[in-house]
C-alpha cells in the first residue's frame, strides 16, 4: 500500500471591514487539492459553523405544499407508470421493464446516452431523507444491475455505465418522486473518463490501486473515516467535488458485473444512513454517482466507487448552490469540514 498524500495550503485576505468599526482583519483561507484529480476545494475559515447562511434550513411547509402540487400530474404515483412510461424492446429486455417490490425500471423518454434507464423508487411520491429505507434501495440497485446485465449481453459495445440521482429539484430533478437514472454508453463520460485515466497513471506509478490505497488511508487517519458495511467502506471527501460530499469504495468488485449480495447491501445500508444523516443536519436534497470500470475489463487499477453530495435546500426562491466558482472554474466551496461531517454521520453508522 502507498499512504496517500493530502495537500493544503493557506492564504490570508485582510481588509477594513466596515462590520467592525473599519478595523483592519484578516480572513484564513484553506485551499485543498484532491490527491488523484488535483481538483481545489475551498474552506474560508469565516464559514465555519455558518452553513445555514449558504445552506438556509429545509423549509418542510414548503416542501409538503410542493409535493402536493406536483403529485396530480405525477406519471409514477399510483401506479400510472404502468401506462405512461416507454418500453425496452425485445432485444433488450422482452419484458419491457423491470419490477421488484416498489422499485420499477423503464426507458427515460429523453435519452442522454445509447441506454438511459429511469428506477422508480417506491411508491412514495415525497420523501424527507430519513426515509430511504434500505430494503428499498437494494431493490432499485437490484433491478439495475440485472439492466446493466442485460443490456451488455444484448450488445457487448456498451461498457460505460454509471447510476445516478437527482433529488429535488435544487438537485436537478425534474420529476418530485424519488428516481434513478442509469447511463449506459460505448464511451465514457468526462468525470469517468478522468476518473479511469488518473487511476491508471497511479497503477503504473505505484503498482496499486488509488482507491484501496485512498481507503486504506482514510481507516488509518480516522478523521474523515466513518464505517464499514458489508462490501462497502464509507469516509468523508478530502477535498469535496460538492456540498457535504461522501465517498463509498466497493473494495472487492472493479466494475458492476462483479456485484454480489454484500456491494448491494452496503451501499444500500450506507446510502440510508448516510441520508438519515443528512436529515439530521435539515438538509433535504442530493446528488449520487456509482462509477464503475468497463464492463469488459480484466485489471485491478479500478473498484466501484459511489459519490455522495447534498445540494440547495428546498426553500421558496431558492439560491443555486453552483456559481462561477464551481461551473465555469472546477473549484468547490467546503462549507462545513469534512473531518467533522465525518463525525457527525459515524453517530449513524
Ligand atoms: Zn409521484
Amino acid at each position: 500500500m502507498a499512504e496517500i498524500n493530502f495537500e493544503r495550503w493557506q492564504q490570508v485576505a485582510h481588509f477594513h471591514n466596515p462590520l467592525k468599526d473599519g478595523k483592519l482583519v484578516e480572513h484564513s483561507i484553506e485551499v485543498r487539492l484532491d490527491p488523484l484529480l488535483e481538483h481545489q476545494s475551498v474552506f474560508p475559515l469565516m464559514l465555519k459553523g455558518k452553513a445555514s447562511a449558504l445552506f438556509p434550513p429545509t423549509d418542510r411547509e414548503y416542501l409538503e405544499e410542493c409535493a402536493e402540487r406536483s403529485k396530480n400530474q405525477c406519471f409514477l404515483c399510483d401506479g400510472i407508470w404502468r401506462k405512461r412510461t416507454p418500453r425496452y424492446s425485445e432485444k433488450i429486455l422482452p419484458e419491457g421493464y423491470l419490477e421488484k417490490n416498489d422499485v420499477a425500471l423503464f426507458p427515460n423518454l429523453f435519452p442522454l446516452a445509447a441506454y438511459h434507464a429511469v428506477v422508480m423508487v417506491g411508491n412514495k411520491h415525497c420523501r424527507h431523507l430519513d426515509d430511504f429505507p434500505a430494503g428499498m434501495i437494494k431493490d432499485s440497485f437490484s433491478v439495475t444491475l440485472e439492466f446493466i446485465r442485460r443490456c451488455y449481453e444484448s450488445d457487448p459495445g456498451v461498457i460505460h455505465f454509471t447510476i445516478n440521482a437527482n433529488y429535488l429539484f435544487p438537485a436537478g430533478a425534474s420529476v418530485m418522486h424519488p428516481h434513478l437514472q442509469i447511463l449506459g454508453s460505448p464511451f465514457p463520460g468526462t468525470h469517468e473518463r478522468e476518473l479511469l485515466e488518473r487511476s491508471r497513471d497511479y497503477f503504473k506509478k505505484h503498482g496499486t490501486s488509488y482507491w484501496l490505497d485512498l481507503s486504506a488511508t482514510e481507516k488509518l487517519l480516522r478523521e474523515r473515516w466513518i464505517g464499514e458495511i458489508d462490501g462497502s467502506q464509507w469516509f468523508t471527501a478530502y477535498s469535496p467535488l460538492g456540498p457535504n460530499e461522501v465517498i463509498a469504495i466497493m473494495p472487492s468488485v472493479h466494475h458492476f458485473l462483479d456485484w454480489g449480495e454484500a456491494e448491494m447491501n452496503g451501499v444500500a445500508e450506507g446510502l440510508a444512513k448516510t441520508l438519515s444523516a443528512y436529515a439530521g443536519l435539515n438538509l433535504s436534497t442530493f446528488n449520487f454517482s456509482c462509477l464503475s470500470a468497463p464492463l469488459n475489463s480484466k485489471s485491478t487499477e479500478f473498484c466501484c466507487i459511489l459519490r455522495l453530495i447534498n445540494r440547495q435546500n428546498v426553500v421558496p426562491h431558492y439560491r443555486a448552490d453552483d456559481y462561477y466558482f464551481q461551473k465555469l472554474l472546477g473549484s468547490e466551496l467546503i462549507v462545513s469540514p469534512p473531518e467533522e461531517l465525518a463525525s457527525f454521520i459515524r453517530q449513524y453508522f
